[in-house]
């Protein structure tokens, strides 16, 4: 089971893959969270992504290609993986091609009104990583996270002036990954109607997108 999530940033393509992970038991890859991992490590990695993901840039190719080859390569993705911001541009979907089958790409199709909305109220644990929304899915207690009880802050990259660069940077480099994948067949869009569309709501669609999907091909 080999899938990949596209969608612009606050799609909920990161909730939605970790809720989807464990049904597949498989486990669930982001790039940008490896990324932020290594920024709190201070690994060299870390060092050089920093200033790409405050200013809304994607990171060089080269770096996350070589970060994301190995982290497919380790012992718990034998049976396959989610990949969640992971490939978002066409050098990063081609390298994938050569080293690994993906069997669907899950489309997460978003307006631009609700990304904005969603991200201006996100807010993310400090130590896990957890995300938590301030108009839907609220935090148990205040400024707590629900599962480790780590702070609550806001992403540096969540700062409005951001919001518009990352979506302008999805808009040029990533969405052509969508006739990528319709190309090649394996492209399954998820649409989200309203903002006040629950994680668990939009996790379902996924679900069912890939029952759809799975059906299909046999
Ligand atoms: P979002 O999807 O909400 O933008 P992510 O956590 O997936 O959040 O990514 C945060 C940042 O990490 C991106 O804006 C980018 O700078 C960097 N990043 C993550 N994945 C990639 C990738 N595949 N290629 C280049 N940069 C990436």
């Amino acid at each position: 089971m080999r899938k990949i999530f596209l969608g612009p940033p606050g799609s909920g393509k990161g909730t939605a893959a970790s809720r989807v992970a464990p049904r597949f038991n498989v486990p669930h890859i982001c790039t940008g969270d490896l990324f932020r991992e290594n920024i709190k490590q201070e690994t060299p990695i870390g060092m050089e992504a920093k200033g790409y993901m405050e200013r809304g840039e994607l990171v060089p190719d080269e770096i996350v290609i070589g970060m994301l080859a190995n982290r497919i390569k380790q012992e718990d993705c034998e049976d396959g993986f989610i990949l969640d911001g992971f490939p978002r541009t066409i050098p990063q979907a081609e390298k994938l091609s050569e080293i690994s089958d993906i069997d669907v790409a899950i489309n997460m199709d978003v307006s631009d009104e609700i990304v904005i909305e969603r991200l201006s109220s996100r807010v993310v644990c400090k130590e896990c990583g957890e995300i938590f929304n301030l108009r839907g899915l609220i935090p148990k207690q205040e400024g707590k996270c629900d599962k480790c009880e780590g702070d609550l802050i806001r992403r540096p990259d969540d700062e409005p002036e951001v919001i518009q660069h990352r979506l302008d940077t999805y808009k040029e480099q990533t969405s052509p990954l969508i006739e990528f994948y319709k190309d090649k067949g394996i492209l399954k869009d998820v649409t989200c109607p309203n903002i006040n569309q629950t994680a668990e709501e939009t996790a379902q669609s996924v679900w069912d997108a890939i029952d759809e999907f799975l059906a299909e091909a046999k």
